[in-house]
């Protein structure tokens, strides 16, 4: 396909992500809703649908919908009930699934990306509605028959729908991040899209690019990475631009996504579709959300990563880029506040956590969790550090490992005794200058004539035989005095 053709285009992209709730049991059985465990191990009568069982609803589920229906600013509703969704698949134990068709626990709402291009963008939400995940199909090799596992089954989900307002792959991905992001600050889902525990379908179409109307949508089903759901918009995108090119027709279908290839093959039309029919489970009561009830979920919410990011930039007089990196975790948002309660060295604090904290972290593949030193220690070093106790490279190298090793010693101290504190003391530093000025003659030579980078190789030598131990300032100034002086002579 020509630029020229694709340039004609736009695409229109609007996603259902469901999100597995974390809650102990599952949505109207006592069963456990915990992620494995072995194959039906998680299945009780209800679970399993057998005659005569009655479902009970499970009050967290609702809790979890409404925190992260008040996070995307939507419209609580205060009364609702359930539907049967009546299809056949061999993982529905019960021939139909539990969800909310009329009534959705959320209307409305939007949720906020900023784009590459550093703009602000609201997508607006459909709704939020409640729903219980199906069993699993499992097709092993040598296996000629289908083995079923019914412990997601009964699992408590929330599907959030977009409206058709994304307009493009990069876009799906960020919405895609910021609902991961919300639902583990809400800790309403860990958001883990490997294990399946959010999970997305993308519907696209294209349009020419001024007109205002929609084109006809295909639906990708069931993706579990940022990654995939990005190929998937893009090859989707192409192959419909080239059947309008073509003058053929784009069928509304449901299509897979194929991640060894990267295209898209198509599963079933909207003509072979079920039919639902779709009406209230008599089985369940319908809910109703009190004043005090929504009062006091209301309360229990955390701080949400924008609220943070405000804040960040307001109190502690961060950059965007900052605030935006520390506010991605909220454990990492936590750890940076309570940082910045025990010092006032906001920047310091947070070139500590996104530099040697963060790296520490990637390397040892943990979080910030379960990271040995406490904020009110890393605190004190970066303080010491400021006040020019330990130079930097000795801070990173040497103090924060001894720190990491035993999270509550005294670091002065611990520090003194290793022979670890900076010396300031300029006749000490100017002996060692002298020293390496007397063993580079050439280097002295090329400086006088004009070549100033050797500073950089002096302060690399003087650094290694201090091992660090000294104010780069001061030496540096010191040693460019020392070496202009010899110009002078
Ligand atoms: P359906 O009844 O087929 O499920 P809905 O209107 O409920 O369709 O929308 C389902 C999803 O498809 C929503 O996320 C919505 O934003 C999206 N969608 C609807 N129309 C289009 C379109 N023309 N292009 C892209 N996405 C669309
Ligand atoms: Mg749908």
């Amino acid at each position: 396909m020509s630029a020229q053709a694709k340039e004609k285009y736009g695409v229109v992209i609007g996603l259902e992500v469901h999100a597995q709730l974390l809650t102990k049991s599952k949505i109207f059985a006592a069963d456990s809703a915990e992620y494995g465990g072995s194959p039906n191990s998680h299945v009780g009568v209800i679970t399993l649908a057998h005659p005569g069982t009655l479902p009970k609803q499970n009050k967290s589920v609702v809790e979890h919908a409404i925190k992260m229906g008040l996070a995307c600013h939507a419209e609580i509703s205060r009364y609702q009930i359930f539907d049967r969704k009546n299809y056949f698949y061999p993982d529905l134990p019960k021939g139909y699934q539990v969800t909310q068709d009329r009534t959705p626990i959320c209307k409305g709402g939007f949720i906020t990306i900023k784009t590459k291009s550093g703009i602000e963008k609201n997508i607006a939400l459909n709704r939020i509605h409640l729903e219980e995940d199906a069993g699993k199909s499992i097709h092993l090799e040598n296996e000629k028959d289908t083995l079923l596992d019914f412990n997601r089954a009964g699992v408590p989900l929330i599907e959030i729908v977009t409206q058709p307002e994304i307009e493009s792959s990069e876009e799906a991905a960020l919405v895609l991040l910021e609902i991961r992001k919300l639902v583990r600050y809400l800790e309403v889902c860990d958001g883990n899209m490997e294990e399946g525990s959010l999970r997305c379908d993308a519907n696209v179409s294209v349009k020419l690019k001024n007109s205002t109307v929609l084109g006809k949508k295909v639906e990708i089903k069931n993706m579990n990475s940022f990654k995939h759901v990005q190929r998937a918009i893009d090859f989707e995108t192409d192959r419909q631009i080239n059947l309008l090119e073509k003058g053929e027709p784009v069928i509304s279908e449901t299509r897979t996504f194929n991640i060894t290839d990267g295209k898209t093959y198509a599963m079933r039309t909207k003509e072979e579709l079920n039919d639902y029919r779709y009406f209230p489970d008599p089985d369940l009561s319908p809910v109703h959300i009190s004043e005090e009830w929504l009062e006091r979920i209301k309360s229990q919410m955390p701080a949400l990563p924008n609220e943070l990011f405000i804040r960040f930039i307001s109190v502690y007089k961060l950059s965007e880029y900052d605030a935006q990196v520390l506010t991605d975790e909220k454990e990492i948002a936590w750890y940076y506040d309570e940082l910045c309660s025990h010092n006032s060295l906001f920047k310091e604090n947070a070139n500590w956590l996104m530099g040697p904290v963060k790296s520490y972290l990637n390397e040892k593949k943990c979080t910030i969790k379960e990271f040995p030193v406490q904020p009110l220690k890393l605190a004190e070093l970066i303080t010491l550090v400021v006040r020019k106790q330990f130079s930097h490279t000795v801070a990173v190298q040497q103090v924060l490992p001894l720190l990491i090793e035993k999270p509550d010693i005294n670091i002065l101290n611990e520090a003194a005794r290793l022979n670890l504190i900076q010396t300031h003391d300029e006749n000490l530093v100017g002996l060692i200058i002298d020293e390496v000025i007397k063993e580079f003659p050439v280097k002295v030579e090329e400086y006088q004539k004009g070549k100033k980078g050797v500073v950089a190789m002096f302060m690399g030598e003087i650094k290694k035989r201090t091992k660090d131990k000294i104010d780069f300032k001061q030496t540096n100034d010191l040693l460019v005095k020392k070496l202009s002086e010899m110009v002078i002579r």
